[in-house]
């Protein structure tokens, strides 16, 4: 068996007035990832994480932030694009795991249905997909509800 193995990493400032879309899902929280897209840092990170897996091009080449086509984008639109790609490419998820360390909104509430989300758009079953939240301790810029960090993390099998 071939597998592969994926690393996406984003970040987002959370500003007042943003819709909270994280992970595919919209949180009930006042501030969200500000961004050309919807900001979803989750699914940003992810998008890295398959297309890196595959080796084909980051989420920046792939999906320009300077083009108009993405303005205010989906990101799940996003993703699931790129998780065709790598299926055109020959290959299939396997798993993924995400962490989001953030002291904006609350993570843990939602972990059930953000899984739930991502599973269905990257064609796994809930229990390959892991998400956990993160603190910051109070510390570094992101502290306080400034800021969403996501590392993510995926594995491909060659179909
Ligand atoms: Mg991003």
């Amino acid at each position: 068996m071939t597998i592969r193995v994926g690393l996406g990493f984003d970040l987002h400032r959370l500003e007042e007035g943003r819709p909270c879309i994280l992970g595919g899902l919209t949180l009930p929280h006042p501030t969200g990832p500000a961004g050309h897209s919807d900001g979803d840092a989750v699914l940003h990170a992810l998008t890295d994480a398959v297309t890196g897996a595959a080796g084909l091009d980051d989420i920046g080449t792939l999906f320009p932030d300077d083009d108009p086509r993405w303005k205010g984008a989906d990101s799940a639109t996003l993703f699931s694009e790129a998780v065709e790609l790598v299926g055109q490419a020959g290959w299939v998820v396997v798993n993924i795991d995400v962490v989001i360390a953030t002291e904006g909104p609350k993570i843990k509430p939602h972990r059930s249905a953000m899984r739930a989300r991502i599973a269905e758009l990257s064609g796994v079953e809930p229990e390959a997909v892991n998400v956990k939240g993160k603190t910051l301790e109070g510390m570094g810029a992101l502290a306080g509800g400034a800021g969403v960090a996501v590392q993510a993390v995926c594995l491909l099998e060659k179909g």
